[in-house]
């Protein structure tokens, strides 16, 4: 059960609050779906402040989004393993 919990915060975008699609992990070392951060810092594009929503950290570039493989790669496999149970928890 607390594999599942741990699993699902490492899978999950805390700004749509589902499972992360195409994983980029930014610099603070949070990771959110490619569309979802991109679509955030847009909005903060005019400021020139750009934050992790998960710990508040404040870039004054737009950091560069890097896909992040491995998680893809581990999502692909829990949608095999255990996605059912995971959206559950
Ligand atoms: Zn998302
Ligand atoms: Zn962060």
């Amino acid at each position: 059960m607390e594999q599942n919990q741990l699993d699902l915060e490492t899978f999950s975008c805390s700004i749509c609050l589902d499972l992360l699609k195409d994983p980029v992990t930014i610099p603070c070392g949070h990771s959110y779906c490619m569309n979802c951060i991109k679509m955030l810092w847009d909005k903060y594009e005019q400021k020139k402040s750009y934050h992790c929503p998960q710990c508040r950290h404040t870039f004054t570039q737009r950091p560069f989004l890097q896909k992040n493989t491995m998680l893809a790669l581990s999502r692909t496999l829990l949608t095999f393993t255990g996605e059912k149970n995971l959206i559950k928890v």
